[in-house]
């Protein structure tokens, strides 16, 4: 008769690593596993925050990693984001981008369109490149204007 042994227990070394990608490769290894089930009931039972049980990875759970809040923990912690987080974060920040530039186009083109396209490392729109050159235009102007302005009364 065969027995078959539990994966985390010929190596458990990624099971409880700090990289989530071992984490993941670990979870992977768990649907070969027959405790699979009792294994992730009795760490959600125990409230587990560390490794993986069951396919599941606790600790990426407990912190909620994937989400750009999992992105905000690992900053306010001062470490480095994983890359479930970063990848997540960079996509929060795209769309809010595109919603921006969404904005910026609906106004008819905007200055802060202008600088949104560049921060989407792309070239910005017509309608905001003249937004942004009509603006810098209106603050030479302005700039002109109260060089040469006389001392303006003073308002009672
Ligand atoms: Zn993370
Ligand atoms: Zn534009």
């Amino acid at each position: 008769m065969t027995t078959i042994v539990a994966p985390c227990r010929v190596d458990p070394g990624p099971w409880f690593s700090t990289d989530p990608t071992e984490r993941t490769y670990a979870a992977r290894q768990c649907h070969a596993c027959p405790m699979l089930l009792d294994c992730m009931r009795q760490a959600l039972a125990s409230d587990e925050r560390f490794g993986v049980w069951g396919g599941v990875d606790f600790e990426s759970r407990a912190r909620g990693c994937g989400t750009d809040r999992g992105y905000r923990v690992h900053k306010r912690q001062h470490e480095e984001p994983c890359s479930l987080c970063q990848a997540a974060h960079d996509e929060a920040v795209d769309t809010e981008r595109r919603r921006l530039l969404a904005e910026a186009h609906a106004a008819g083109g905007t200055t802060r369109g202008y600088w949104t396209h560049r921060a989407l490392e792309e070239e910005a729109c017509v309608p905001c490149k003249r937004a942004c050159a009509r603006q810098s235009q209106e603050r030479r102007d302005r700039a002109r204007a109260a060089a040469s302005a006389q001392p303006l009364p003073i308002a009672s």
